[in-house]
């Protein structure tokens, strides 16, 4: 298999970055369900958003306001003890993260009784338009994992040494939603037996176990501290456990058991789910603490796809959806983490249902998240839609539709697969492109990663 890493390349960088920060915190105690494994990815229909584009840009209205009060500046821990990075900031990728969600690199303890020793270097704003999809959270990233649950005392100092290299508030959310990745472990324990306490964001910190309300408590403590507006909040969640209902089968009530948040980074209201974020329950209900970087980028129309809040303020989404529509939405094609490591959505896949039609000519087709990736044969796989043991046939980019695509006949019954063609006569095919494709087939060994599913049905 292909030691690449999985982080899509960029065409136009949007964004240098250095910065980093990140924080959590709270207490509440509704269960929450993280995401199922790796085949979740619940969705609309693409047909039932009309125009995409549109729907992205519209500006929600801010939620409420919370109750009390402006969290406290950072300014006003300037002066605790500055702990000490026991590691140089050093440009190892988020992609090593990536690989190895299960066991973060862990740097040197951090030496909390010097006095400040690791100078702040405050980068300087930027004027490029950024993308979120595509921004470079590599520093974020790298700087959430140099400091160790056991090395912090306390939820304020860790939001001060989070915080401390960055300037931009996205920055500053995103090292708190990696942190928690690396430091709060899914508190099977309690999720299972149901006896879910009531916790706190110092609880948590303390203890490094959470359910989704203790990591959503946790970022927003962290965030409020570092200066940003946070709420948490609850609602249902399509996650561990979720099965999309049969036709037929009569509206559920509403129920609520998940929590995530709500963050403003400047001055547009983004959501957010630190939990789901930071791994998922697998079958036998195994957590994996797989980074999952989707939920701090997504679009609030994605994030809807799959959390339905208990106040509709907080949907944000273009216009507002309701309990019927998003728990009656059918179920999509399951995908395993890579499809989004490769720097595809999930939105845009065609078709985009988990069953689709016997013997019929069905366009399949793929996109990026955003403009900015590229889709240079060079820089991508060469895919294909699997039918059966011996039809293969590869997906050809449009750049009219900016979609890679293909039209396939459905056979009889069984499954059709999207696959990314791993290795050509035992090397990497990473950027060979579809001809050097077509030319080895039924000629060369091939080997495929597996991207997507459909399953065919008798409608
Ligand atoms: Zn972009």
């Amino acid at each position: 298999m292909s030691v690449r890493p999985p982080l899509p390349r960029r065409v136009a960088p949007p964004t240098p970055t250095s910065d980093v920060k990140k924080n959590r915190a709270q207490a509440s105690s509704a269960p929450s369900l993280p995401p199922r494994g790796p085949t979740a990815t619940g969705q609309r229909k693409y047909e039932d958003i009309p125009d995409l584009t549109r729907l992205l840009a519209r500006k929600p209205p801010p939620p409420p306001l919370p109750a009390a009060t402006v969290s406290k500046r950072l300014s006003t821990l300037s002066d605790m003890p500055t702990p000490r990075r026991g590691m140089t900031l050093t440009p190892f990728s988020v992609a090593m993260h990536l690989a190895t969600p299960a066991t973060p690199p862990t740097p040197p303890p951090v030496n909390l009784t010097s006095k400040p020793a690791f100078s702040v270097e405050v980068v300087e704003e930027e004027t490029t338009p950024s993308c979120i999809e595509c921004r470079d959270f590599s520093s974020a990233d790298a700087h959430a994992a140099c400091f160790p649950r056991h090395t912090i005392r306390s939820v304020e100092e860790l939001a001060y040494a989070l915080a401390a290299p960055f300037t931009e508030e996205i920055d500053k959310a995103r090292v708190a939603f990696t942190w928690l990745h690396h430091n709060i472990a899914y508190d099977t324990g309690a999720f299972f037996s149901g006896n879910i306490q009531a916790s706190s964001a110092e609880s948590t910190l303390a203890s490094g176990l959470a359910v989704c309300d203790g990591y959503a408590g946790l970022f927003e403590r962290l965030t409020e501290l570092m200066g940003l507006q946070t709420h948490k909040v609850t609602g249902h969640g399509k996650g561990y456990g979720y099965t999309a209902l049969a036709p037929g089968d009569p509206l559920p009530q509403v129920t609520m058991n998940h929590a995530w948040n709500c963050i403003s980074i400047d001055g547009e209201w983004r959501l957010v789910d630190p939990c789901w974020g930071s791994g998922h329950l697998g079958d036998g209900g195994i957590y994996t603490a797989k980074f999952a970087p989707k939920w701090f980028t997504c679009s609030p129309t994605e994030f809807g796809t799959r959390h339905f809040p208990e106040d509709p303020s907080f949907q944000l989404t273009p216009e507002e959806f309701s309990w019927e529509d998003y728990i009656l939405a059918p179920e999509s094609p399951p995908i395993p983490p890579i499809f989004e490591e490769l720097g595809f959505t999930s939105m845009t896949l065609q078709p985009s249902t988990k069953y689709i039609p016997e013997r019929q000519f069905i366009t399949f087709s793929i996109s990026k998240r955003c403009e900015h990736m590229s889709t240079a044969e060079e820089d991508n796989y060469v895919f294909v839609i699997k039918t059966s043991d011996k039809d293969f046939t590869p997906l050809r980019y449009d750049n009219n539709q900016g979609a890679w695509t293909a039209n396939v006949f459905t056979p009889r019954a069984g499954t059709v697969f999207l696959y990314a063609v791993d290795t050509i006569d035992g090397q990497d095919a990473f950027g060979v492109g579809v001809a050097a494709y077509s030319q080895a087939k039924g000629k060369k060994g091939m080997s495929f990663k597996g991207l997507a599913t459909w399953t065919i049905t008798h409608l």
